[in-house]
C-alpha cells in the first residue's frame, strides 16, 4: 500500500498576533516520499506555521496547498479529509478512552467501516509498540507511550502528509532514536511525507531528506541537512541568542 504522490505547499504564508510578525512570508513545499525537517529556535513560529497549514489559524496573507487543493478554502475539520494530518506539540488525547478506543475514533473519524478501522488501528498501534497497552487508558500511559499514540492516531486519518509538531520532546535518548526508527520506516515504507518540527538538530538532522530552517518568524535557510548544518547564518540563529 502506497499513497498517490502529492505536495503540501506553502506559499508566502504571514500570520500576526497583536503586532508581532509569528510567520512571515514563508514558502516552502513537503512532498511524499521525502521526511521534511522544520527546525529553529523556541518562538521561531513552527507552530504557528503548522497551524496555518492545517486552518487551525486563518493566514494574513499567503495560501498553503495540498496537491490542487487550496487549503485556505477549507474548513480546520475537513483538513484531514484532504490528506494532512497532524499531532500536537502539546498532547490531545482522549484521556478516559483506552490507546485502542483513541487510534479507532481517529480511523473511524476518516470514514472507514468498523472492521477496517479496527484492522488500521491494530496497524498502527503495532507500528508504534503499542500493542500490549492497547486496553490501558491513555491517561494511565507512560509520556513517551502518550506521545506515540499521538502519531499512530494521526496516522489512522490515512494521511498523504503527516505533521508532526515536536513528537521527540521530552522523550530519553533512547526513546527518540527508537521513535525516529518507527518514523523512518512509516514514511519509507508506506511512501508519505512527513514534516518533522523540533529544534532538537541532532534528531532532525539523522531523518530529515530536506530541512527548512525557520528563524524570528522566517525561512532563512532551506536544503539538505549537510547544507544547513553548515550554514553560517543557521549556526548564529541557534548560538547568538
Ligand atoms: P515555535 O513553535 O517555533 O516555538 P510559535 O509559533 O509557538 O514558535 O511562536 C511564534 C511567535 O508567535 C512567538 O513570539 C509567540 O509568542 C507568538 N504566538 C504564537 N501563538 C500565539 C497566539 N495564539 N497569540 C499570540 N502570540 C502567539
Ligand atoms: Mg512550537
Amino acid at each position: 500500500e502506497s499513497v498517490v504522490p502529492a505536495t503540501l505547499k506553502a506559499s508566502n504564508l504571514s500570520k500576526s498576533f497583536a503586532g508581532v510578525k509569528a510567520v512571515r512570508d514563508v514558502s516552502f513545499e513537503a512532498p511524499t516520499g521525502r521526511i521534511t525537517g522544520l527546525i529553529g529556535p523556541n518562538g521561531a513560529g513552527k507552530s504557528t506555521l503548522v497551524n496555518l497549514l492545517t486552518r487551525a489559524y486563518q493566514a494574513d496573507t499567503g495560501s498553503a496547498h495540498m496537491g490542487e487543493v487550496d487549503l485556505t478554502r477549507v474548513s480546520h475539520h475537513k483538513v484531514p479529509g484532504f490528506g494532512v494530518s497532524r499531532s500536537f506539540q502539546n498532547l490531545r488525547l482522549f484521556s478516559g478512552l483506552t490507546a485502542y478506543e483513541n487510534v479507532l475514533v481517529a480511523a473511524l473519524a476518516a470514514g472507514h467501516d468498523r472492521k477496517t478501522a479496527a484492522a488500521i488501528t491494530l496497524r498502527e498501534l503495532d507500528a508504534f509498540d503499542l500493542g500490549e497497552v492497547a486496553g490501558y487508558r491513555a491517561d494511565g500511559l507512560p509520556y513517551g507511550a502518550r506521545k506515540r499514540l499521538e502519531i499512530a492516531r494521526a496516522l489512522a486519518q490515512d494521511p498523504k502528509i503527516l505533521l508532526l509538531d515536536e513528537p521527540a520532546a521530552g522523550m530519553n535518548p533512547s526513546e527518540t532514536d527508537d521513535l525516529a526508527d518507527r518514523l523512518i520506516k512509516v514514511g519509507k515504507t508506506r511512501g508519505i511525507g512527513v514534516l518533522l518540527i523540533d529544534h532538537d538538530l541532532r534528531f532532525v538532522n539523522r531523518l530529515s531528506d530536506w530541512i527548512v530552517v525557520m528563524h524570528q518568524g522566517g525561512v532563512i535557510a532551506q536544503g539538505t541537512p549537510e547544507d544547513v548544518r553548515a550554514n553560517p547564518k543557521v549556526i548564529e540563529a541557534y548560538i547568538g541568542k
